[in-house]
C-alpha cells in the first residue's frame, strides 16, 4: 500500500486481513465440479416465487411478513426481533450500539466462531478471552469473574466448530453475574439441528439476554443474508440507532417469509431430518477409521475430527475436489478438521476418498504405528 493510503487508514485497521471465510478461501465460481463440505452451507436449495413488483421501491427497514412470521416461527413478540443482513450483521450491531471503540471490549470463548473477535477488530474494541475447559464446556466461573469489565459475552450453542451445547443452568448463572452490566450473547445458528436446546423461553426472564438465529444454516438460505437479533424490546430499540435505513432488501424479504410459512417449516425440517440422519451416518464411519478421533458433540449439521495427518488429508480431498475446513490453527483444535454434511452421495464420496487416503497414501509404516 502506499505510505499516504497507509497512513490515512485507521490506525486500528492496518493490521489487519479479511477475514478467511471459507467462501474466500475457494471462490463459488470455481465451479460445480467441486463438492463443498466447507462453510456449514445446506447441500441443497428449495425453489422460491420472487416478485418484482415492488423493486422501484425502498423496502421496509423490518419487513412486517418477515418479522411475523419469525415471530410465530420462535413464539416471540414482533418488538422482539430485530431482521438483519445475517447473524454477523446482528454481531456487529450488538458491538456498535454497546462498545465504545478504544474503551469497551466483549468476551469469547474459544474455539468458537471467529467473527466475534473480527467484528471487535474492526471496531477497535478489545477481545477478552476465557478459553473452554477440556470438555469444551464454558468456564463459567471464570466468565462471570469478567463481569462489570466486558460489555458483551459472546457464546455460542451449539458451538461452531465443536458442535457442543451450553446447558441453561450455565447460561443462567452468567446472565445472572452480568445482570446490570452487560449482555449476553447467545448464538443460536445451528438451533434448527437441536431444536429442542433452544434457549428463548430465558429471554422474559433475563433483560441482558441476546439470541442469534439466522436462515444461513438449517433453513438452506447462506445466499440470501438473511438473520435475526432476539432480545428484549428495549435492546431492539438500541439496535435500531444503528443499523442501515434498508438492511433487508425486498427480494430476501419475499424469500424469507416463503422459508418462514408453515409450508416452508415443514421443508425446513425435512431437511434438518435427512441431514441429522447422515450427520449421525457419517460420524460413525469416520470413528470408526483408526487414524480419526471425532472432537466435541455434533449437535449441529458438521462433524469435527483430529488426524494427525490433518494437512496431508486436506490436501488430499482439495486434489480430488471435496473441500472440507481446516480448524487446526483454533486453541485447543490442533490437527482438526471440520466436515459439513452434504447429499448422500457427497458424504459416501468424501467417507470413500478419506478410507483410501489412509488405506494407501497415508501413512508411512513408522506413523502408522503411533497412537493417534
Ligand atoms: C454461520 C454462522 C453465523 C453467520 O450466519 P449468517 O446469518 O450467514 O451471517 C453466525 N454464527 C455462527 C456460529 C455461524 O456458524
Amino acid at each position: 500500500m502506499t505510505d499516504w493510503l497507509s497512513s490515512l487508514t485507521c490506525e486500528h485497521l492496518r493490521e489487519l486481513t479479511p477475514y478467511e471465510s471459507a467462501r474466500r478461501l475457494f471462490a463459488a465460481s470455481e465451479g460445480q465440479q467441486r463438492v463443498w463440505l466447507n462453510a456449514n452451507e445446506s447441500p441443497e436449495s428449495s425453489t422460491f416465487e420472487v416478485s418484482s413488483e415492488l423493486l422501484n421501491r425502498y423496502p421496509d427497514c423490518q419487513p412486517e411478513s418477515v418479522l411475523k412470521a419469525y415471530a410465530a416461527y420462535t413464539g416471540l413478540q414482533q418488538e422482539q426481533i430485530v431482521s438483519t443482513r445475517g447473524a454477523d450483521e446482528g454481531i456487529e450491531l450488538i458491538i456498535r450500539a454497546f462498545c465504545t471503540p478504544a474503551k469497551s471490549s466483549v468476551l469469547i470463548c474459544p474455539p468458537t466462531y471467529g467473527m466475534y473477535a473480527i467484528s471487535a477488530n474492526t471496531f477497535n474494541v478489545g477481545v477478552q478471552k476465557v478459553p473452554l475447559l477440556h470438555d469444551f464446556s464454558v468456564d463459567v466461573e471464570q466468565v462471570c469473574a469478567q463481569a462489570g469489565k466486558v460489555n458483551v459475552v459472546f457464546l455460542c450453542s451449539p458451538n461452531n466448530p465443536t458442535g457442543t451445547l451450553i446447558p441453561s443452568a450455565n447460561v443462567e448463572a452468567i446472565l445472572t453475574a452480568y445482570s446490570g452490566k452487560g449482555l449476553v450473547v447467545l448464538d443460536e445458528a445451528y438451533i434448527e439441528f437441536s431444536a429442542n436446546t433452544t434457549q428463548t423461553n430465558l429471554l422474559d426472564k433475563y433483560d441482558n439476554l441476546v439470541i442469534l438465529r439466522t436462515l444461513s444454516k438449517g433453513f438452506a438460505l447462506a445466499g440470501i443474508r438473511c438473520g435475526f437479533v432476539l432480545s428484549s424490546p428495549a435492546i431492539k430499540q438500541v439496535l435500531l440507532k444503528v443499523i442501515a435505513p434498508y438492511p433487508v432488501p425486498d427480494p430476501v424479504a419475499q424469500i424469507a417469509a416463503q422459508a418462514l410459512s408453515r409450508k416452508g417449516l415443514e421443508t425446513m425440517r425435512t431437511r434438518v431430518d435427512s441431514l441429522s440422519t447422515e450427520l449421525i451416518r457419517l460420524s460413525e464411519s469416520l470413528n470408526a477409521i483408526k487414524e480419526i478421533t471425532l472432537v466435541g458433540k455434533q449437535c449441529g449439521n458438521f462433524v469435527l475430527f483430529r488426524s494427525k495427518h490433518n494437512s496431508e488429508l486436506m490436501q488430499y480431498l482439495v486434489n480430488n475436489n471435496v473441500l472440507i475446513r481446516d480448524q487446526s490453527k483454533q486453541l485447543m483444535l490442533d490437527k482438526c478438521l471440520r466436515i459439513s454434511i452434504g447429499t448422500p452421495e457427497q458424504n459416501n464420496q468424501l467417507l470413500s476418498l478419506i478410507q483410501t487416503f489412509f488405506a494407501t497414501q497415508a501413512v508411512s509404516p513408522a506413523a502408522n504405528n503411533e497412537a493417534v
